[in-house]
């Protein structure tokens, strides 16, 4: 098997391949580096097979898109991966299989809910869960300190003391570490209770990242186009939720509100299918077709996968001026996992 990171930088992007059948898979590509990806693999010969985000990531624009559309290679984020153009959704304990390896996905939540780790032989990637040292932020949406120390103290430090730790980010120049040693060194962790952690990391008082919103919202929508104008964050706070339940109960009423649905056209159609009677407007579409909704006054619930692209779409409509958008809370996952009604 061969291992290397690519980037030689504070963010860190793994090739795994291999060495008999030549595939390959890449862990956190950057999309201002996928040309040097590219020739990488060319010149080893290697045939991407897979393309795996370890999280939906804020500090820089994901290059699994772009990969995908070049290579034909399979995306694999976690469940709860709000992008589109996913091709498998993994859960905690699923395996692929590249070659003759084996890699193993663990839901490593807390830096973010779609937070994974991917064992692979002797090595865990640990994306922004458990970095050498220390461990990622949990600061932004959805992001929870007490499941990051359960990933981590019933999870990652569960593998074997040997295991060798290589996580998305480095500060201070190390390249790998071992589950052993963080158990033993890694101060966020050792000798800490729950409760303490969950006190220090809320307590961190970082500053964001630069470029968070494009980051974030370029990597939750899987928009390339640069002209379209996202909402600001506290613009997307104001964005009325509501509830699975509540909605469905609104519209066995008597004049239910328009139901729009800003994902892909075979998310539409796809294993979750979609609340009968909505209209399709992707999230790219929806700037240049929103005056289709008609009048501005008239009730609409704006709906996705997670939540995440449909609270973007909800606040461009009030940007546009309708007056009463609200967000379906969760999406068709939260919609699903109530057992409510879909159309296939
Ligand atoms: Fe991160």
């Amino acid at each position: 098997m061969l291992c290397s990171e690519l980037n030689l930088g504070q963010c860190k992007t793994y090739l795994l391949a291999c060495e008999n059948t030549r595939k390959a898979v890449l862990i956190d590509p950057l999309r201002e580096r996928i040309d040097r990806y590219l020739a990488v693999l060319a010149y080893h010969g290697y045939r991407l097979e897979f393309i795996l985000d370890t999280h939906t990531h804020a500090d820089h624009r994901s290059g699994v898109w772009d990969l995908r559309e070049l290579t034909g290679a399979q995306t694999v984020m976690h469940r709860e991966a709000p992008a589109p153009r996913i091709d498998i959704h993994v859960e905690d304990g699923q395996e692929l299989r590249l070659g003759k390896m084996v890699l193993t996905l663990m839901h490593t939540p807390g830096h973010t809910p779609d937070s994974i780790s991917i064992l692979a032989g002797e090595r865990v990637f640990t994306g922004d869960t458990l970095l050498i040292g220390g461990s990622g932020r949990c600061d932004f949406a959805g992001g929870d300190p007490g499941a990051q120390y359960d990933a981590v103290m019933d999870g990652l430090f569960s593998l074997p003391d040997s295991t060798l730790v290589l996580p998305a980010h480095d500060y201070r120049g190390h390249d790998h570490s071992t589950i052993g040693a963080e158990k033993k060194s890694n101060t966020r962790f050792a000798g800490r209770s729950r409760a303490d952690y969950i006190k220090l990391m809320n307590n961190l008082g970082l500053p964001l990242p630069q470029k968070i919103q494009e980051a974030l919202q370029a990597n939750q929508s899987a928009i390339e186009d640069e002209s379209v104008n996202f909402p600001s964050i506290p613009q997307l706070s104001q964005v009325r939720q509501i509830e699975p339940l509540l909605l469905y109960e609104m519209l066995k009423q008597g004049e239910p509100p328009t139901l729009l649905d800003v994902r892909e056209a075979e998310e539409f159609s796809g294993d979750l299918g979609h609340v009968g009677g909505s209209r399709l407007i992707p999230l790219k579409e929806l700037p240049a077709r929103a005056e289709e909704l008609g009048i501005k006054n008239r009730p609409i619930v704006t709906i996705c996968r997670a939540g995440m692209r449909s609270t973007t779409a909800a606040a461009i409509l009030t940007g546009l001026g309708f007056d009463h958008v609200s967000n379906l809370k969760g999406g068709m996952l939260a919609w699903d996992d109530q057992k409510l009604p879909a159309e296939r």
